[in-house]
């Protein structure tokens, strides 16, 4: 009732400023500005710590009754950013009702430190089929089996290859990323495209020359193409972004097929309810965002507080508003490295669990990225470091816990590494690799982060010896 009391109130009190981050990067003079000369965004600290976590706001929510006396909120606009969150601010402006994902932080962290069931870990992962997949505390119970069973990592990674070839039979689904702009405005001190990093040179491609890189990569033999940029200035320009997405769909509807229908995967920024329209109405197919860490603390270590990204709560949401705008092919993934992984691992399965339930749509992939070091990093090594054998077991647990979705793998890791994780449940995977704009048609040495990048006919030829069959890929000879 205290809610909708607010909701009115506001709504009927004329025109309310909108806490949308479109209109706060407007409020703040938002710029591309020189590193260091963060002066050049008056107020933008002040604006982001404006934004109260709305994952409270959601336990208010359910509660009921007024929490402001003690939270310290003012005036009638903090009340509902602070009940309803920055995106529903909007909504209560437009009086569209609306979900959001909370991460169940609590529950996570008891489920890991339970020690209850502990030798019951085989009796739950031979119950785990593609119609019964692994709910939160088996996926718990696996984590804390494999710390002290030596026999567990095994029998998980096999079950979940079982559970990989019985729903993809030998397929292998192939994307490549193609990156339009390497200019950002955030400074993630883990990435070598962050603002500060004088060193780096940037560009975003001109639609022409963006056209060509597409030509390219079909050329190569490529149907699914993942469209990687960066927060950029320039990019968020009304219908600009949208634009590339039109040339990629074109390019790829015009190109020999492969027999898989080709897609454009957008991977950008935490877009707002307008930009989700705008590249669904240009042909997105999927929208994926890697949420970096699900553990606050963690990400605010590695996110600096006056720029766009450090907006938690705006970024764990963006699902929710792609699903919203018809985005129903969503991939959601981790930076590992960055928190502590089994925590991640069990937040992730639960945003994914979230948006099923919500939705009606598991996510479409699920992303492991492992932290590598770049140039002109601030930190050198992983925070929180994950070895081979726990980005297996990753693996292995996004499986079981969504048979269906894909694994998506990515060339950060070894050759080697890839083919036991295919084994172990990936079944989507690059293996071209450039991570700079343009790096296709006028191969550079800058990179955002350390990788590798394989020849495209060699490892096709590779995966179809070991049995696989790679998908959504016309080799160049049958075009
Ligand atoms: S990770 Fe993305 S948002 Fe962060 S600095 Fe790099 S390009 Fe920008």
């Amino acid at each position: 009732m205290v809610v909708i009391y607010l909701i009115s109130v506001i709504v009927s009190s004329g025109p309310v400023r909108r806490f949308s981050k479109r209109h706060f990067e407007k409020d703040a003079g938002w710029k591309a500005a020189a590193p260091g000369n963060e002066d050049q965004w008056p107020g933008a600290g002040h604006r982001l710590s404006e934004r109260k976590s709305n994952s409270k706001a959601h336990q208010s929510l359910g509660e009921g009754g007024c929490l402001c006396p003690s939270l310290g909120l003012r005036s009638l606009e903090e009340h509902v950013i602070y009940l309803l969150g920055p995106v529903s601010m909007d909504r209560a402006c437009s009086g569209v009702a609306t979900a959001m994902f909370v991460v169940p932080e609590d529950d996570i962290r008891s489920l890991l430190a339970d020690r209850s069931k502990a030798g019951r870990w085989r009796t739950a992962l031979d119950r785990i089929t593609p119609d019964n997949p692994a709910g939160l505390e088996h996926v718990a119970l696996l984590i804390r089996a494999c710390r002290t069973d030596p026999d567990a990592l095994g029998a998980v990674v096999t079950h979940a290859g079982r559970l990989k070839s019985e729903i993809f039979g030998p397929a292998v689904k192939l994307f490549v990323p193609v990156y339009i702009s390497n200019t950002c405005v955030n400074e993630c001190l883990y990435c070598a495209y962050r603002a500060p990093n004088v060193e780096m040179p940037r560009r975003t491609l001109t639609e022409d020359e963006f056209r060509r890189e597409v030509l390219e990569v079909t050329g190569m033999g490529y149907r699914v193409i993942e469209l990687v940029t960066s927060e950029s200035i320039e990019l968020q320009e009304p219908g600009r972004l949208a634009r590339y997405i039109s040339i990629a769909r074109e390019v790829l509807d015009q190109a020999p097929a492969s027999g898989d229908a080709p897609e454009v995967i957008l991977m950008s920024w935490a877009l707002s309810d307008e930009e989700f329209a705008a590249v669904r109405d240009a042909g997105v197919d999927a929208f994926y965002l890697w949420q970096e860490t699900y553990d606050r603390r963690a990400y605010a270590a590695v996110h600096p507080e006056h720029v766009p990204k450090a907006d938690f709560d705006w970024r764990v949401v963006v699902f929710d508003r792609a699903m919203q705008a018809g985005i129903r092919k969503v991939g959601l993934g981790i930076l590992f490295g960055i928190g502590g992984w089994e925590f991640d691992v069990l937040a992730l399965i639960a945003h994914g669990r979230y948006l099923e339930k919500e939705y009606g749509a598991p996510p479409d992939a699920l992303g492991l990225p492992r932290f590598k070091h770049a140039q002109g990093i601030p930190i050198r090594d992983a925070p929180h470091p994950v070895s081979d054998d726990q980005l297996r077991l990753a693996v292995a647990l996004y499986r079981l816990a969504f048979p269906c979705s894909h694994v998506f793998l990515n060339t950060r890791e070894k050759l080697s590494l890839l083919l036991k994780l295919l084994e172990g449940g990936g079944s989507e995977m690059n293996i071209a690799c450039a991570v700079f704009p343009g790096g296709y048609t006028e191969p550079v040495r800058d990179r955002q982060f350390d990788h590798y990048s394989y020849p495209t006919d060699k490892t096709v030829a590779m995966l179809a010896n070991r049995g696989y069959r790679p998908t959504h890929f016309l080799a160049p000879t049958a075009q």
